[in-house]
């Protein structure tokens, strides 16, 4: 067992890392001190890989930032960041340096996760504690035989693909802004109860802003708008949609829109006004309802504005 993974908090965690990676010097030191007329010179091994994992004290819903610094970078392909049985890329972030983002969801257990880190030939683990979150209740009483209305398989396939988009290239830069003027009606990870019964794959996907109809949608940050749906083409629960791709993994996705100002292939600034404010599709008022995804997975917005990812 490595240091890595004794289970400790966080903060532990995070200082272990950092031991570990002055370990070489400290053995120097020591070994000068025996053989101080040594030349200082000595080739010393010294971990190739460092890693840092933010924010240091995750909840679910977070989006965990691994940040990858290799002694040789450019000998070949990006390091990458596995955690359970899914790996995540990483992308050069500055001179050797790497990052990938790792999604948490309140779909997750609280806990522990062993991440591990591939890169320059070299692996390394490291224990991140995900605490638990305490998501609001809604509960939702259906009439019986009304089941709702359907996605339909067009519309499934194409969020579907959007959502899986990972591009090299980070087109965002600093803190989101809000995509609309609206006070928050439903905040991120809302669970719910159908008649009664937990709904155990349902949280609320995103952030609801309760704008009016028609008010301005605005991009939170730039991108390249990868996705252009209409109602008349089978948006039925979407209604018309915009999909922004932020880069490196990151998308968005605007929903339930009453007109959409974009097209597949625009590249847009933060604050560039997309659409507006609707109810089409599966919504019974006039919101905005924004999703992030990271590498596919539906993660809290909240974070990417305040403080921001860089
Ligand atoms: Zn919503």
């Amino acid at each position: 067992m490595t240091i890595d993974e004794r289970p400790s908090n966080y903060q532990n965690k995070l200082l272990c890392y950092v031991l570990k990676g002055l370990k070489p010097y400290r053995r120097a030191s020591l070994f000068m001190g025996m053989f101080a007329a040594l030349p200082v010179a000595l080739a010393l091994p010294v971990d190739a890989l460092q890693v840092k994992v933010t924010p240091s004290k995750p909840d679910l819903g977070d989006t965990l930032s691994v940040i990858i610094n290799l002694e040789n970078a450019g000998n070949g392909s990006n390091p990458t960041v596995t955690n359970g049985e899914k790996t995540y890329p990483a992308f050069e972030i500055a001179p050797n340096q790497y990052r990938a983002f790792v999604p948490t969801t309140p779909l997750e257990r609280a806990g522990n996760r062993t991440l591990r880190v591939s890169g320059d030939g070299q692996e390394e683990s490291l224990s991140v504690q995900v605490s638990d979150r305490t998501f609001p209740v809604q509960r939702i009483n259906l009439p019986s035989g009304k089941a709702g209305v359907d996605a339909t398989e067009y519309e499934l396939k194409r969020v579907a693909a959007f959502k899986a988009l990972i591009t090299p290239e980070k087109y965002w830069n600093g803190a989101f802004v809000k995509p609309n003027g609206g006070r928050v009606s439903t905040i991120y990870g809302v669970r719910r109860y159908y008649n009664g019964k937990f709904a155990k794959d349902y949280y609320h996907r995103g952030v609801d802003y309760a704008g009016a109809e028609g008010s301005p949608v605005v991009a939170p940050a730039a991108g390249r708008v990868a996705l252009v749906g209409r109602v008349s083409q089978g948006f039925r629960i979407h209604g018309n949609v915009v999909g922004i791709d932020h880069g490196q993994g990151v998308t968005s996705i605007f929903m339930h829109l009453s007109r959409i100002n974009v097209k597949e292939g625009d590249m847009v600034q933060a604050g560039q006004v997309i659409g507006a404010v609707g109810s089409t599709g599966a919504a019974t008022g006039p919101h905005l309802h924004w999703g992030l995804y990271v590498n596919g997975q539906s993660v809290d917005p909240t974070p990417w504005r305040t403080p921001g990812v860089e």
